[in-house]
């Protein structure tokens, strides 16, 4: 057996490595390899790209979600490392993610498919980075209670989330009033509500400041994404409703802001690459330098911040209905997103139509406090089908 040449290495699996996130990751470990090493990596079919990462950083677990591409990975197995074990399907993902040599597991991976693998993790007591918030809007309470149980750390990589954790660190969470989430505001923060009625994908996928997945970035423009990470940042940090708020900063370098009781506020700045949060997540407690060069303030730099107008974002006004709501309002309205913005990306209803239909299915499905998982995945489901049958009568009248 060798000897590594860093024997105190923490050591990463990967869900979700060909992603934006996933790539950005990538270059964190790869300006790190001193001190992490990545041992597992899954993605959902992209099984080329894989062995190029497999390669590249010396990995022998590699998951697809997808089986048929599992085979064909195992099909060329010239394309990997000799030895390479292949796994498929959640469960394939979940078993990358309790590898008895992984340390850390970053769940980065788009939608809910994340979160039986980041609930194996943490039964494992691995420490979780997450990046898929949409998990945490579905199933919070239970990954929460799983972190605790087990004694595993959940380090939060959505910018905003990770920023608040900075400040929070050393501050009794008693003593937090408000913490405010700062919001881009997506590629239609200054067109007029009227342009909104004819808005295509290409144009929902035009990002000012952030460069990634397809879906986050429609989030971001109709703001459903701020109001994922109000319910996120509740869920977290144990905040009520009315202590988590967002506010417009075009400039997307002052990420978070925490207000303490005595008045005083505590901010995280950094420049927009996630390079930022997740290295901050992968080492932590420890601190290394950065990837992306740091803020600048030799050159003039302007700080913004304005309101949000909630009448024009309807999806945060929901978001608030359903952190007031409680329960299962929250997966109801990440479950309805998530199908109605497939929908807008596949051509089949306009972008006004997102917030309707999760409004619409809000609407449909009693609200209930799920008391364990299976109702939570039940509730998903359900969630799902309903806001399908909203969509298909939409284009049924239109
Ligand atoms: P993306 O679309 O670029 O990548 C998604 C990744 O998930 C890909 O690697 C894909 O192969 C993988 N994947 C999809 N379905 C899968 C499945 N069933 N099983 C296994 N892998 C699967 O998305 P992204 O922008 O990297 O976002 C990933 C997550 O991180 C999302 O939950 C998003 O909300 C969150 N996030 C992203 C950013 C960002 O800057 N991109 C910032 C904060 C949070
Ligand atoms: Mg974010």
């Amino acid at each position: 057996m060798s000897v590594s040449a860093f024997p105190l290495r923490k050591r990463v699996v990967l869900l979700g490595a060909t992603g934006s996130i996933g790539q950005n990751t990538l270059r964190v470990l790869a300006a790190h390899r001193d001190q992490l090493e990545l041992v597992g990596i899954a993605a959902h079919s992209q099984w080329e790209k894989l062995a190029v990462i497999a390669r590249e950083f010396g990995v022998r677990h590699v998951g697809l979600f997808n089986d048929t591409a599992c085979a064909a990975a195992a099909a060329h197995p010239e394309a990997f490392l000799p030895g390479t074990h292949f796994v498929s399907g959640v469960a394939g993902l979940a078993e990358l993610a309790q590898l008895p040599e992984a340390d850390i597991v970053l769940v980065a991976v788009v939608g809910t498919a994340g979160l039986e693998p980041a609930l194996a993790a943490l039964a494992a007591g691995k420490d979780l980075a997450l990046a898929s918030k949409e998990i945490l809007v579905l199933a919070g309470k239970f990954i929460l209670e799983a972190a605790h149980l087990h004694g595993a750390k959940l380090l939060p990589v959505d910018s905003e989330h990770n920023a608040v954790f900075q400040c929070l660190q050393g501050h009794s969470h008693s003593t937090v009033r408000r913490v405010t989430l700062t919001a881009s505001g997506g590629a239609f923060r200054d067109w007029p509500a009227e342009r909104l009625a004819h808005v295509t994908p290409a144009d929902a996928l035009k990002h000012p400041n952030w460069s990634m997945g397809p879906k986050i970035t429609v989030d971001s423009a109709t703001l459903a994404n701020k109001g994922l990470e109000l319910i996120e940042a509740q869920c977290l940090f144990g905040l009520r409703p009315e202590q988590c708020a967002a506010v417009l900063h075009p400039q997307s370098i002052v990420h978070a802001l925490v207000e303490f009781n005595d008045g005083a506020i505590l901010a995280q700045l950094c420049p927009p690459s996630m390079t930022f949060p997740i290295q901050h997540a992968l080492l932590h407690p420890a601190r290394a330098p950065g990837v992306d060069a740091p803020l600048d303030f030799t050159k003039l730099l302007s700080l913004e911040f304005r309101p949000i107008d909630e009448a024009r974002f309807p999806m945060l006004r929901l978001a608030r209905e359903t952190m007031n709501a409680g329960g299962a309002a929250p997966a109801i309205y990440n479950a309805a997103n998530e199908i109605a913005v497939a929908a807008f990306l596949a051509g089949g209803i306009p972008f006004l139509a997102i917030p309707r239909v999760v409004e619409q299915t809000l609407a449909r499905i009693a609200n209930f406090e799920p008391s364990d998982l299976d109702a939570v995945l039940t509730l998903d489901t359900e969630a799902r089908r309903v806001a399908a049958r909203e969509i298909e009568n939409l284009k049924s009248t239109t």
